[in-house]
């Protein structure tokens, strides 16, 4: 499609920017490639800065998709630590904040996303951090230490694996969530219920239900006020409540913006010669029927794998049923399927025991499954929930029944 174009340019260095550039030069593209990021580092990968970075268990280096010297090795001309602050769409080209402009024949916005800031009064207290990026990572290990009162604000992916983290340092953790079970952006509420059960049974002061209205210094600690009158004391707040997608820059340039910038299944936007992949992206599911963003590796690899592949001459579509994980304590769970509604779960195994599987069912039909410590379920129930094919439900709930031969019969 755009095999013509001499010159990509990918401006957003996380993830999905680094994927893209690396799979243009595996699938042949010999034209010029430049990469822009505001960060210091190379693209990095984000699942460990809320697990073993966190935990100081691995060396930042390890995050790294690629060493540095590979961006030089494949001609990749990495300019990290620079912002882009314009698209020029008529004239094609990207202003920097620096002054530079840079041409481009096709471009590639990887800006990902960012933290969502709270909004209260106390919220700027420099001892209320967030969790998006290196930087923040490092900061919040800081703080890890036996007996330092950490208070989460957020149950969601963010909020629990740091929780997790910080438990295993002896720190006392208490998370407070404004829904009435945890994670409820991505799984049904008996999940949200179990990991709950989990956090507290590993010592984590969880409170769902709750609005924090304020923060403020008393003492040299912190008080987080909750609207039902509560305080909670803490020497440090993390704020996990979400991520928006930096969508400014191409919203000023004219594309089409809907909660992230709305791209078709081959990441193209409202502009042929600009492509889109990763968390900044509304983008069609063909699997789905609907536009969705997602905020998960899974999308940052693969989307932005198939769309460099579009760019480089391709012709196919990213189509795939989103997929999460999350390892908290002993637990690792994972999420097939992203369903805006269900009738019916099915249980393969219970909460009580060692793993489970359960199925979310619409009109009969596999939407969504979640393993806990099942991880080996995960593909047939992923294939079944593509296919979306009425399922057996006695056959499906039947833990002896191997989920491979069903999937292999519907
Ligand atoms: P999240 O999954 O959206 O969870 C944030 C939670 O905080 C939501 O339940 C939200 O409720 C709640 N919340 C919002 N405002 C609040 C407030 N003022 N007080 C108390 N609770 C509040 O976001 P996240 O955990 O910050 O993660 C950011 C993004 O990174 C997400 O897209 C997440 O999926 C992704 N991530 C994924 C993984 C993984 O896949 N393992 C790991 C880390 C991060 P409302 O829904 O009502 O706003």
């Amino acid at each position: 499609m755009n095999v013509a174009a001499r010159h990509i340019l990918i401006v957003g260095a996380g993830h999905a920017g680094g994927v893209a550039a690396a799979t243009l030069r595996q699938t042949g593209f010999t034209g010029a490639i430049t990469l822009i990021g505001g960060e210091a580092h190379p693209p990095y990968e984000r699942p460990p800065l809320s697990k073993e970075l966190l935990a100081g268990a691995i060396p930042v280096e390890k995050t790294y998709l690629r060493p540095l010297a590979f961006y030089t090795e494949n001609g990749i001309a990495f300019r990290p630590g620079e912002t882009a602050v314009a698209i020029d769409r008529a004239a094609q080209r990207v202003e920097l904040a620096n002054g530079d402009t840079v041409p481009y024949d096709a471009l590639l916005l990887t800006l990902g996303a960012r933290a969502r800031r709270l909004a209260l009064p106390g919220a700027d207290h420099p001892r209320v951090l967030y969790l998006r990026d290196i930087v923040d990572s490092l900061a919040l290990r800081e703080h890890l230490n036996t007996g330092a009162r950490i208070a989460v604000i957020g149950a969601g992916f963010i909020g629990l694996e740091a929780a997790a983290v910080a438990r295993k340092h002896g720190a006392a953790v208490t998370v407070l969530e404004v829904q009435r079970e945890p994670l409820q952006r991505v799984c049904a509420p008996e999940i949200g219920r179990f990991m709950a059960t989990l956090h507290r049974r590993n010592g984590v002061n969880l409170r769902t239900g709750v609005a924090v209205v304020a923060i403020e210094e008393k003492g040299g600690a912190l008080e987080i006020r909750t609207a039902d009158g509560e305080t909670v004391a803490a020497d440090i707040v993390l704020a996990g409540i979400g991520a928006q997608p930096n969508v400014e820059l191409a919203h000023a340039a004219g594309l089409a913006v809907e909660d992230g910038i709305v791209t078709d299944e081959f990441g193209r936007t409202s502009d042929p010669n600009v492509f889109a992949a990763g968390d900044v992206t509304r983008h069609f599911n063909p699997l789905l029927g609907r536009k969705l963003r997602l905020e998960a590796w899974q999308n940052a690899q693969n989307q932005a794998m198939a769309v460099a592949k579009v760019m480089a001459g391709g012709d196919r579509p990213h189509a795939e049923v989103p997929w999460f994980w999350t390892d908290q304590y002993d637990v690792n769970l994972q999420i097939a399927g992203a369903p805006k509604r269900w009738d019916d779960l099915v249980w393969r195994g219970g909460p009580d025991d060692k793993a489970f599987t359960v199925f979310a069912m619409q009109d009969g039909k596999p939407v969504a499954a979640t393993t806990m410590n099942n991880g080996r379920e995960m593909r047939p129930a992923r294939e079944m929930i593509a296919r979306g094919r009425a399922v057996d439900p006695a056959r499906l709930a039947d833990a002896k029944v191997k989920l491979q031969d069903l999937a292999r019969e519907t």
